[in-house]
């Protein structure tokens, strides 16, 4: 292997030295879809969303900040749509065990499930079910389905509940934007992507209502400001592209 070539392998191991980076519970064997962002990992991860922060709600008069809280009414994931279609197909090893997302070919290919053969061990798959990626606890003495709570799977949730409260109190008008940084939890099937994929992970959300048929208008507005945000720090244009999404996540 070529020594300059630039693997996952090398980027953890590098992160771990200077102290950016640590494996959750490693003493313990590690907690998968888990990091810990060590002394220089979180001054670096503090000066990302302080930028953003500012970005957001300094340097726009119309946009205020919130934190809401990660536990919510579980109502609240009933309306949006999670608690019936937040989920993945899923196949399991009845062998092996093993765990895989049936629509993910970085996990498994396509034949492999059609066919129901494990690609770790050649055993028989299930067929794929939907697997809902919140995780579920209970809140109070009693694990009863009425003291059912959910982490939430993300923050915007908690700024649409909130939408009224920001209106009465801090008097927003149409159009302005509400901005968030916070935790969010899905039960992901993690494989190898270090912190690219984590079943605990922090969003910058800025939700922005507009009066309808404003829509297009406000949405290229936010494409050229997000894009300058990036050149502003730093990063070189041949390195950013637009992601169009085909599928929403809910
Ligand atoms: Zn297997």
């Amino acid at each position: 292997m070529d020594n300059h070539e630039i693997t996952m392998e090398k980027i953890v191991s590098l992160c771990k030295r200077r102290g950016f980076v640590f494996q959750s519970s490693e003493i313990y064997g590690g907690q998968a879809g888990a990091w810990d962002y060590g002394p220089l990992g979180i001054e670096l991860k503090k000066n990302i969303q302080n930028a953003w922060w500012k970005e957001m709600t300094q340097l726009h008069d119309n946009i205020v900040g919130l934190d809401a809280a990660i536990f919510m009414h579980p109502r609240t994931w009933e309306a949006s749509g999670h608690v019936a279609n937040f989920s993945d197909p899923l196949v399991d090893c009845k062998d092996c065990k093993m765990r895989f997302r049936a629509d993910d070919e970085s996990q498994i290919s396509k034949e492999n499930v059609e066919k129901r053969i494990c690609p770790k061990c050649g055993g028989e798959l299930t067929p794929p079910r939907s697997f809902n990626l919140m995780f579920k606890t209970h809140i109070g003495p009693a694990e009863d389905t009425a003291s059912i709570l959910y982490l939430r799977p993300e923050t915007a949730q908690g700024i649409y509940v909130n939408y009224k409260n920001i209106i009465q109190s801090n008097r927003m008008k149409i159009p302005f934007g509400i901005a968030q940084v916070g935790k969010a939890f899905r039960n992901e099937i993690v494989t190898k992507n270090f912190i690219f994929r984590t079943c605990e992970f922090e969003q910058m959300e800025m939700q922005f209502f507009v009066k309808p048929g404003d829509d297009d208008k406000f949405f290229e507005y936010w494409r050229g400001q997000r894009w300058e945000f990036y050149k502003k720090y730093g990063i070189r244009e041949n390195k950013l592209r637009w992601y169009h999404h085909e599928k929403l996540a809910h």
